[in-house]
């Protein structure tokens, strides 16, 4: 076991301030390299960060997260080519699934779905646009009769406020041999370290665990889990989403909001390469 503390949210390491950013304090743990920042409203953080205006308002979520279907539907297949080199197809739980567009690809690719999401607006959709399996809820209270042969945790993972809890029970919701498909945003990445505490990702109290390649490793090592493969996604990003990203995240400058309103005017219904620079995904297999 590489991980070296217990835990990460009773941990009682040193941890040193990295920076601030928007008032949220961002540690660091001496000992495992773990980022995060603490929240005050744990119990509501899942609905007050996901109402309706993370997925249709752009800033830190989605301009109009509809307007991704088509990408993230691809998404969903080229993902589950990437694991049929590793199971053959089974029964799949996306969590955080929005609208279900991967958990679609994933479906049409021969798994069978199920998915969580707090948002109801977005499970709703899925539900009666794609007939799709999805809960409305969070990780914590899911319950399954069954288990899964693969979890996907795509984008989600700096997310849980409670790391610890979220990994066992994704293990508990594995049958013994499952796998797990993170995909999160690498801090040790060049882009991260380019634009240092101005990175897109440091977005408290949205986000609020960061990690590396080492510390996600670890930390489901320590739970368990077997590191399989790793990897750049396939993705592709659509044009409003990224200048909406930019926007937020990016320096201040003269006629900034009348340039980006005409840049999403020009260009906002294209698609673009993501470069897929701090962005990675992981499969890990369950191994006790
Ligand atoms: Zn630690």
């Amino acid at each position: 076991m590489k991980k070296t503390c217990n835990s990460i949210k009773n941990c009682n390491e040193e941890k040193k301030l990295v920076f601030e950013k928007r008032g949220y304090k961002i540690f660091e743990c001496k000992k495992c390299d773990h980022r995060f920042t603490e929240i005050n409203d744990a119990e509501n953080h899942v609905a007050i960060i996901y109402g309706d205006q993370y997925f249709f308002e752009g800033k830190a979520g989605y301009p109009n997260y509809l307007n991704e279907k088509d990408i993230l539907y691809n998404y969903g297949i080229a993902y589950s080519k990437i694991i049929s080199k590793y199971a053959s197809p089974g029964h799949v739980l996306d969590i955080g699934c929005a609208a279900g567009f991967i958990l679609k690809g994933f479906k049409d690719s021969g798994w069978k779905g199920s998915g969580i999401e707090p948002n109801e607006t977005m499970a709703s959709y899925g539900k009666k646009q794609l007939n799709l399996n999805i809960t409305t809820g969070n990780l914590e209270t899911f319950e399954s009769s069954e288990k899964f042969d693969l979890i996907n945790v795509i984008q989600v993972i700096g997310h849980f406020y409670d790391l610890d809890k979220a990994i066992l029970k994704i293990s508990y919701l594995l049958k013994d041999d499952g796998l797990v498909l993170v995909e999160s945003w690498d801090m040790k990445s060049s882009v991260a370290r380019l634009f240092g505490k101005n990175w897109h990702e440091y977005s408290p109290p949205s986000v609020v665990q960061w990690f590396s390649d080492k510390t996600l490793e670890d930390i489901f090592e320590f739970y368990g889990f077997k590191l399989i493969s790793k990897g750049y996604p396939p993705k592709k990003i659509n044009i409003e989403h990224a200048l909406s990203l930019i926007e937020e995240k990016i320096f201040r400058f003269p006629f900034k909001k009348k340039l980006f309103r005409f840049s999403i005017k020009l260009l906002g219904k294209y698609n673009l390469n993501y470069p897929p620079l701090d962005l990675k995904w992981y499969l890990f297999r369950k191994v006790q």
